[in-house]
């Protein structure tokens, strides 16, 4: 019982957080700057922060992850991090030779207050970018927002560095996938493909996060979307955000800056989501729905439908990332489960509201935008639920409560799967049925008695 001491009774709190939902902001930017080509993240500020995100980051994808310092000490701390950025940047096209430095900053540079577009064009004009290669920046103070909140300012910087627009359209559709895993990237790309449809997907970390072992270490590994993709972004016939927390700033920049309209999905989990994906992708490019993806879809319904007496009412709390909770909650609510508690660290009055939409027919369902994992387990304590799903950090409620539970989200610290096998599309969706009904039968066996328990559930 390590979290013996959470008590029934919930007091308001305005300013204690107690087991966050979410984590720094310059995690999600480096998990973002991953996503391109040859690409190395760069840390801006203490050697501590950068050995943090990278490490949240490996124990996530069970690869390494590559990143570099500024490494500030007192010095830094007083004056500036201008001198260290400089010297890094030079060091870094030096020894390591990647096509894009992409440098984040953290709380204390943020404090600090150091200008980086600056810095960079200070490094420019004397000389230390070399033809071709390229530092673009993103702000991700991590005092505010999550680590949500930094993969989308990362990947509205590649938008402002590199979408640049020709004024001749090109036959391809942007997609903004959102903070998903690499394998949900692959299944967009698969998708994509199976209709006939030419994307670029940013940032894409198939093939970097998820990269196979062959007996040479690549520093670099082959995946990620190019530079020479990413300024053709400007040039598309439209964009479309996966997630409004994570993907839609990147997509309203595109759209002032070169004129590329967007549309605005959820991340595509569960039945419906994944509809609205492959019509909308339908519509922009202009071609039909293949027979393959029909069947996919098929597939999933009919499993659904097969096994919709074990889902039937079941009380489940949530908590994680905003883009992925109302996705999957509204999938839940289409197999008439019941998300009674939906929680999510990061900040937005827009989870809210689109939770509102998504529960309304579930009235004793509560959800909240920046709350902590502690308000979920008290909702717990107080009505229990069936099921919980969430990153690894729900273990100690699961435990605690004797709740099955799922791993969903980031981080997920001690299981695997999640890099390698999709949840997005009519595929994913099936693999999360399968999860689901899983840890609900298993319980069923466990908790059955003698004269009860069934070969044939
Ligand atoms: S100091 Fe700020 S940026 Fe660094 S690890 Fe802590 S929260 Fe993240």
């Amino acid at each position: 019982m390590l979290l013996r001491h959470t008590p029934k009774e919930i007091k308001e709190r305005e300013a204690l957080t107690i087991n966050p939902a979410k984590t720094c902001q310059p995690v999600g930017a480096m998990y973002a700057a991953l996503g391109i080509h040859n690409c190395l993240p760069h840390s801006h500020g203490s050697q501590g922060c950068c050995a943090y995100h990278r490490s949240a980051l490996t124990r996530h994808y069970k690869e390494p992850v590559m990143a570099s310092t500024s490494s500030f000490t007192e010095g830094a701390s007083v004056f500036g991090g201008q001198a260290n950025l400089l010297e890094a940047i030079t060091n870094i096209f030096t020894i390591y030779n990647p096509d894009v430095i992409a440098v984040h900053t953290t709380c204390l540079s943020e404090v600090i207050g150091d200008d980086i577009p600056q810095i960079i064009s200070k490094a420019k004009n004397e000389g230390k970018i070399p033809e071709g290669k390229y530092v673009i920046h993103c702000n991700t103070p991590s005092f505010i927002g999550s680590h949500v909140t930094g993969f989308s300012n990362m990947v509205k910087g590649m938008v402002t560095y590199f979408s640049e627009s020709t004024g001749t359209k090109k036959d391809q559709i942007n997609i903004i996938p959102g903070w998903v895993e690499p394998s949900d990237m692959r299944e967009i790309k698969r998708l994509a493909a199976e209709m006939g449809i030419n994307i670029i997907l940013f940032p894409d970390t198939s093939d970097i996060l998820d990269a196979p072992l062959t007996g040479k270490h690549q520093f670099y590994p082959k995946g990620g979307v190019t530079v020479d993709r990413l300024k053709t972004t400007g040039d598309s016939i439209g964009t479309i955000a996966l997630g409004a927390f994570a993907s839609l700033a990147a997509a309203e920049a595109l759209d002032v800056k070169c004129k590329v309209k967007h549309d605005l999905l959820e991340i595509p989990y569960g039945l419906l989501a994944t509809d609205r994906f492959i019509n909308t992708l339908r519509q922009m490019a202009g071609v039909a729905v293949p027979e393959s993806i029909d069947l996919e879809r098929g597939r999933l319904l009919d499993v659904i439908s097969d096994m919709q007496n074990y889902f039937y009412g079941k009380r489940v709390a949530l908590f994680g990332d905003p883009d992925q909770l109302i996705g999957l909650s509204e999938f839940l609510v289409s197999l008439n489960m019941r998300p009674v508690y939906v929680i999510t660290g990061t900040p937005g009055k827009l989870f809210e509201e689109r939770m509102a939409e998504v529960l309304k027919e579930i009235p004793e369902a509560k959800f909240k935008q920046a709350a902590d994992m502690f308000l979920l387990h008290q909702w717990i304590k107080n009505e229990p639920v069936d099921l919980l799903i969430g990153n690894t950090y729900g273990k100690y409620i699961a435990r605690d409560e004797d709740i099955p539970f799922i791993r969903f989200g980031f981080p997920i610290l001690d299981r695997i799967g999640h890099s390698y096998f999709p949840n997005v599309g009519y595929t994913g969706a099936l693999r999360l049925v399968e999860k689901i009904l899983n840890a609900l039968m298993d319980r069923q066996d466990r908790d059955s008695k003698e004269e009860c328990f069934e070969l044939v559930m």
